[in-house]
């Protein structure tokens, strides 16, 4: 039987790769924060800028997007994130098409990180009651082809080369699971507050609620719970965990 892959750590970059604002905020900031208490590095990468997000027909995606914009950068200054990038892409229809792989691959090549975190394009489905968003998916399987091999190997893309942007190796891969899944579980205890108020920065997706709601951080711990399963964590963060040679 093959060894269990020992978790190395993320490396002093981390790089965030997402489909829409607030989805680092729900599965990833607890670590975000954690990791930047330590001195390291991160930065995002959305591939959507969440312009979809609303059922007021009022607000078309044109004023949502840039709101959304607005929105997760204040949560990246609560979380102490260096720099946000947005793509652009439709929020709502992200597929896992060249174009967005060849613009994934650019910023990996651009801001050299040393771990990639993202979404598991393999979640489809938790129980009957929910259905993972196909953006989602579409964002982890771009990110993780991006990783490997085209943002690894010299000759895919000929136009980033003449771009000055050379091949980038990325070793340490994190996609967001659920505690039955990961192989890794990150302890978000110490920054539990920092993560809620983080989450609350989307103010747009909080139905008025703000971070000093005495019930604000009901859910965020109950999920933080949920995903320290059996690790005898208070609240963790829960992941599959990738170490490429
Ligand atoms: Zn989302």
């Amino acid at each position: 039987m093959q060894e269990p892959i020992k978790h190395e750590g993320p490396g002093d970059h981390i790089m965030v790769i997402v489909a829409h604002p607030d989805d680092a905020e729900f599965m990833k900031a607890g670590s975000v924060a954690k990791w930047i208490g330590e001195g390291r590095k991160v930065s995002y990468l959305l591939c959507t800028s969440g312009d979809k997000g609303t059922s007021d027909p009022a607000m078309t995606p044109d004023k949502m997007g840039p709101v959304r914009q607005a929105e997760q950068r204040a949560a990246c200054a609560v979380l102490g994130v260096e720099e946000v990038v947005f793509l652009g892409y439709p929020d709502g229809l992200l597929v896992n098409s060249l174009d967005l792989r060849r613009d994934i691959s650019r910023e990996i090549r651009r801001l050299k990180p040393s771990a990639v975190l993202t979404e598991d394009p393999t979640w489809r489905y938790i129980g009957q009651e929910y259905i993972n968003h196909p953006d989602h998916r579409a964002a982890g399987d771009a990110a993780l082809d991006a990783v490997f091999p085209s943002a690894r190997d010299y000759h895919v893309y000929p136009d980033l080369i003449a771009e000055g942007l050379l091949p980038h190796k990325v070793p340490h891969v994190y996609l967001s699971a659920g505690p039955g899944d990961a192989n890794v579980h990150i302890d978000i205890s110490e920054v539990m507050d920092i993560k809620i108020k983080a989450l609350h920065e989307h103010k747009s997706q909080m139905n008025g609620r703000t971070a000093d709601d005495p019930e604000a951080g009901d859910f965020v711990r109950m999920l933080g719970k949920y995903m320290a399963g059996d690790s005898g964590m208070e609240y963790a963060e829960a992941f599959k965990y990738f170490k490429l040679d």
